[in-house]
């Protein structure tokens, strides 16, 4: 299965349901990304909104 990105807060994932919004509408057209090991201490996580460690979409097209 393709991994896919959340439309709300571009996690990267493969699963029905997004680990860290919930959301559940995603789309396979994204590119670059960005990986968040430690949510609470990285600033880039706060700027993307990453709640939970993970891949995240630099863009969505
Ligand atoms: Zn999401």
């Amino acid at each position: 299965m393709p991994l896919k990105a959340c439309l709300n807060c571009k996690m990267i994932s493969d699963s029905p349901k997004c680990p860290n919004c919930g959301g559940e509408e995603f789309t396979q057209e994204w590119s670059g990304e960005v990986l968040v090991f430690n949510p609470e201490a990285s600033s880039i996580a706060k700027l993307i909104g990453a709640r939970v460690p993970g891949r995240y979409a630099v863009r969505l097209r």
